[in-house]
């Protein structure tokens, strides 16, 4: 790679006040990020470099020199391309897409060693506010500035001209063979085709063959035979537009009050974030709906970020209702086409509003004018690999970026959040009651320790009764259990062996209908062995705890009439599996529903009136930071889908420790009471939100070799005043995928900057190849 060269450089402009101490919305511009337009005043700069020369960021996740841009040149008779453009060049002996980059071209470099720009792509050029946020996010994560242009870039085929899609159509002969005419070889595949084919409508091969079942060489014979012919696909439609002024419900007066400050922080078009706080089925929803309205009256586009999109159909629903049509969606299941489709249209502006996984905020918005993150307390939205970011997080970085409105909305905010609205940063809207008659559910823990289920079930008598009361009514009943399979655990009776991952640290689970064990964590399966595979003990394999599956055999037996229904993201396979299972269920064919944290999300059922949760202690242990509060924010989300419509709402806890603060929030209903205890706890020891953390997670295949880093990373650790570095230490999950993990901790005062300390100290450590060094900023696992 001998474009490597550059050396100087800008590095990017990093505001490392933005979290916590970031200034209030109407700061002076010198406090907000770069401004655009900096490339263009190049050409004027009297001791600038040679014309003609332009920088180049490539989407490589490789730490480049010179800000993470290479060096290219514009030939003599080719047009100076606009900064943002997307342009191919040569790259060693291939050819590569990149962005052409704001800053000044290394003017040492000499002119034979640059090589020339080999073309500009017809698409709309990269903004100047995505192009900021992508330094900015490279800058707070510590990643290649290229590893997150490549989350910029992630539909190559989108650059391309549109509407070039090849595919097939009827030739006059085809129509003739289609109409029957005599004289042409028919088959039945050949028949098939003609028939799923209509005149004048190019299809896409793939499409065809498809629907008519048959492989794509039939085509081929086809257009040989001179039935079909090539022709190039319609451009896609384009995405309607959400009409803001269709009618929509009548907000009550306290939605009212709300709504209205969203849609004057929207009309001032300038950065903010408020928080949305509601009980659960308060109507958060209309409200935000009432701002994305506003944000469409400005011309501008909105984006809606929701933790499980592919669980959004009920939610799609109430777009569809509040604005006449469908928005633009984003997620990793979309089909290629139509991925390339949206990319197209948002970066052209024809996407008003798009839904989105968190991977949405890298789409090339032109006017992103508002930002919502549903459900903003959600660990969904920190991505784990590869750029180890936080969406809620950089979703307000984003607003700030594109001066637009960030609205974080929860029932039950995460720690982080609130103090930034109880410190001012945030504005803070508060919707406390729940539309309508419907009540809060009454919430009751079971203590297991009076009242235990019988041996070897999971389900106690105190629910029992209420499941079959509810449903004797002709009412639902849900039973929650945050775990997939059949059995977390599989002991030998015999020699008390557990069967383990070869992988991973971790118990095989038991999926006992589809006979195998399972690793949660890297997939590993096989099929449940006949015998123990450490003493050869036959019949002696025992599962030991409950997972939805087991819990799914007990409600067989107890409620044998009962129409039940496992949801779990294993039985739930995709987006239109979950909007069939929520139709069932709103349509009452089903009475009994048992799942995991698939259903505790935002889902509205009319009649669901008891929820009961399985093993309420689950996610207490392991003493991770935060496992009180998620605890607090998954059952009272669990707890919020009983009595949401007249029926009052009823919630079972079966707990081992009724007295915990966790169980004991969640009868008296007191969430804002015991996240000030838990800030309370936090503060002294200076955890966040009261102090910053960065992991370094060392991982290898060799153990020694992980060993090593870690200990020199131990030895080279940063101190100084507020800096502590905790570890390394063997992580939770020692060995996943075959590899040995350490972690570190470095644990700072909110006023320490931790990205130039923690560049400073891997600078210091030599890292072989086969050892990996992943840094997480703000990590929200500690696994
Ligand atoms: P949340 O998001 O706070 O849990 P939702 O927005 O889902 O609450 O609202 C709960 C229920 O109340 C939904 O069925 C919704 O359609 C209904 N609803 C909310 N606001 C109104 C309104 N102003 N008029 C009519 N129905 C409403
Ligand atoms: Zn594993």
């Amino acid at each position: 790679m001998d474009e490597a060269e550059s050396t100087t450089g800008t590095a990017p402009a990093f505001d490392e006040d933005l979290f916590g101490e970031a200034p209030p919305a109407d700061a002076p511009e010198g406090n907000r990020a770069q401004a655009p337009g900096r490339a263009r005043r190049r050409a004027a700069s009297p001791k600038g470099p040679p014309a003609r020369r332009v920088r180049v960021m490539l989407p490589l996740p490789i730490e480049i020199p010179n800000g993470g841009a290479y060096d290219y040149r514009i030939p003599q008779d080719a047009p100076l391309p606009e900064t943002g453009s997307f342009v191919a060049v040569p790259l060693g002996g291939r050819e590569m897409l990149g962005v052409v980059w704001d800053g000044e071209p290394d003017p040492n470099l000499a002119e034979g060693r640059l090589r020339d720009v080999i073309g500009v792509l017809p698409a709309p050029p990269m903004r100047p506010a995505l192009r900021r946020f992508v330094e900015w996010v490279a800058a707070y994560t510590l990643a290649p500035p290229g590893a997150v242009l490549r989350m910029a870039m992630s539909v190559p085929s989108a650059l391309e001209p549109a509407g070039q899609q090849a595919g097939w159509r009827l030739s006059a002969a085809g129509q003739a063979a289609q109409g029957g005419a005599p004289g042409y070889r028919m088959t039945v595949h050949r028949r098939r085709v003609l028939d799923v084919m209509e005149p004048g409508e190019p299809r896409a091969g793939a499409e065809i063959a498809d629907e008519a079942g048959v492989s794509t060489a039939v085509l081929r014979g086809m257009a040989e035979a001179g039935l079909i012919e090539p022709a190039l696909l319609p451009r896609p439609r384009s995405f309607p537009r959400p009409d803001p002024e269709h009618p929509g419900p009548v907000l009550r007066e306290e939605q009212a009050e709300s709504a209205e400050k969203l849609r004057t922080s929207v009309a001032a078009r300038a950065y903010g974030v408020t928080l949305l706080q509601g009980v659960t089925g308060s109507g958060k929803t209309e409200v935000y709906l009432d701002a994305v309205a506003e944000c469409l009256r400005q011309g501008r586009q909105a984006l809606v970020l929701l933790p499980e999109i592919a669980l959004s159909s009920q939610w799609l629903d109430r777009f569809r209702a509040r604005f006449g049509c469908a928005p633009a969606i984003w997620h990793s299941e979309l089909s290629g086409r139509l991925r390339r489709a949206t990319w197209r249209a948002v970066a052209e502006g024809e996407a008003p509003v798009l839904v989105g996984a968190r991977s949405a905020l890298f789409l090339p918005f032109p006017d992103l004018g508002l930002i919502i993150v549903d459900e903003e307390h959600e660990t969904a939205f920190k991505q784990e690999d590869g750029v180890i970011y936080h969406a809620r997080d950089m979703a307000v970085v984003r607003a700030r970026m594109a001066e637009a409105t960030c609205v974080l909305v929860s029932a039950t905010p995460s720690l982080e959040t609130l103090t930034n609205a109880e410190g001012g940063r945030y504005a803070a809207v508060n919707l406390p009651r729940r539309h309508g008659s419907a009540g809060l559910p009454e919430v009751t823990v079971l203590d297991l320790r009076k009242g235990p289920p019988e041996r070897g079930r999971f389900i106690s008598p105190p629910l029992i009764e209420a499941i079959t009361e509810t449903l004797a009514r002709g009412e639902q009943a849900m039973l929650f259990l945050n775990r997939r399979g059949y059995a977390p655990m599989t002991l030998c009776r015999a020699c008390g062996h557990r069967i383990r991952c070869p992988n991973c640290t971790a118990w095989l689970v038991e999926h006992r209908a589809q006979r195998r064990l399972q690793c949660h964590h890297c997939g590993h399966a096989e099929p449940i062995p006949p015998f123990c595979p450490e003493c050869g003990a036959e019949g002696s394999l025992t599962a030991i705890g409950p997972g939805v599956e087991r819990v799914q055999e007990e409600a067989a037996v107890l409620f044998p009439d009962a129409r039940r229904l496992v949801m779990a993201s294993d039985t739930i396979p995709g987006p239109a599996a979950a909007a069939e299972a929520a139709r069932q269920i709103q349509d009452r064919q089903v009475d009994l529903l048992i799942g995991t944290q698939i259903v505790a999300k935002g889902w509205h059922f009319d009649h669901l009136t008891l929820v009961g949760v399985v093993d309420a202690d689950l996610g207490l242990a392991g003493g991770d930071l935060r496992a009180a509060e998620r605890t607090v924010q998954l059952l009272h989300q669990v707890s919020g889908r009983a009595g949401r419509a007249e029926s009052p709402g009823r919630v079972l806890l079966q707990s081992w420790n009724p007295e915990h603060p966790v169980m004991q929030a969640l009868v008296s209903n007191d969430l804002p009471a015991f996240m000030a205890e838990e800030a309370e706890a936090r503060r002294p020891g200076g955890w966040p939100p009261f102090g910053r953390l960065a992991a370094l997670i060392v991982s290898s295949e060799e153990e020694r070799a992980a060993d090593r880093v870690a200990r020199d990373l131990g030895l080279a650790a940063p101190g100084g005043e507020g800096i502590q570095v905790l570890g390394p230490a063997p992580a939770p999950l020692a060995m996943l995928r075959g590899r040995h993990r350490r972690r570190l901790l470095l644990k700072a005062r909110r006023d320490v900057a931790v990205q130039p300390l923690l560049r400073e100290w891997l600078s210091r450590v030599e890292v072989p190849n086969a050892v990996r060094v992943q840094v997480d900023v703000d990590p929200v696992s500690f696994l």
